[in-house]
């Protein structure tokens, strides 16, 4: 069987950056496996100090635990997935937990030290159909409220359900810092996200070539409602896709960001590491 190659670290970035968005433990078929802490010593090479972990199901989330207390160089998040939380509803999850169980698992590992997010949770019409819609809406719901009671940072995945995603978050009260992770939206939602105060994640498909309506978007969100991450391992930047995504290939992203915002790339990096502690907080 033939292995798939990691993306390899890109040209050093003039100043640190934080990696607001990555799964460090998901296996990537086919790739040499590497620890959490080789891939965190490769993105260090390049400018990227810091990420933020995300577990988003009941393993990842334990393991996310245990992660950030393991290296100063990680803050995480947990959450249900929007393509979880129907599984769990469903009574069909692997793990035995229902919906109810899973939740009260996720809102433990949340109040534990470092932990500084809860994320992803959101809405995903592309991954589950119209059967598993109700279920992804509660828990949705259910996440904005322990973001809100804990105080800690929203971090949401919206795949192809803008208008909804919009929807819960007016009608329930987004938590005072609420990030969308992965922005997908064009440039009329960007404006509606800024104007409500969110924070827009950009991650590596804003290189992509078909991707000028998300750039689009990015043009015209303000510097200080930027963040950069890599949803690693996935996502990885041109001209890498089709390696394996590590936080060091926020360093390609980050000159994409510059460039669409016409902004210094030292500037931009700069801005974009104070945003992230506002968010996260010191570490
Ligand atoms: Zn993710």
């Amino acid at each position: 069987m033939s292995t798939v190659a990691w993306a390899t670290p890109p040209e050093e970035l003039p100043s640190p950056v934080v990696d607001n968005h990555c799964h460090l433990d998901f296996p990537y078929r086919g790739a040499v496996e590497r620890t959490a802490a080789q891939i965190l010593d490769e993105a260090a090479t390049v400018g990227v100090t810091r990420a933020v972990q995300i577990g988003c199901d009941i393993d990842s989330a334990r393991w996310t635990a245990e992660a950030i207390q393991a290296d100063g160089r990680l803050v995480g998040g947990v959450a249900l997935h929007p393509n979880e939380a129907p599984i769990h509803a469903a009574g069909e999850h692997p793990t035995g937990l229902d919906y109810h169980e899973a939740l009260a698992e996720i809102s433990r590992l949340a109040r534990l030290p470092r932990m500084r997010v809860i994320g992803e949770t959101g809405l995903d019409y592309h991954h589950t159909g119209p059967e598993g819609r109700d279920a992804q809406v509660r828990s949705f719901r259910d996440h904005i409220a322990l973001a809100k009671e804990l105080g800690l940072v929203l971090q949401i995945h919206d795949r192809d359900a803008h208008a909804d995603v919009l929807d819960v978050l007016e009608k329930d009260g987004a938590p005072a810092l609420t990030v969308f992770h992965c922005f997908s939206g064009d440039e009329a939602m960007a404006r509606v996200c800024v104007d409500r105060g969110y924070y827009l994640s950009f991650a590596g498909n804003v290189t992509f070539k078909n991707a000028g309506a998300l750039r689009e978007a990015l043009a015209v969100t303000p510097l200080e409602r930027v963040l950069v991450e890599t949803d690693a391992p996935f996502l990885t930047p041109h001209p890498q896709r089709g390696r394996v995504n590590s936080p060091s290939q926020v360093a390609t992203t980050m000159r994409a960001i510059a460039e669409a915002l016409g902004v210094d790339l030292e500037k931009a990096c700069d801005a974009i590491s104070r945003t992230s502690e506002a968010l996260y907080g010191p570490w």
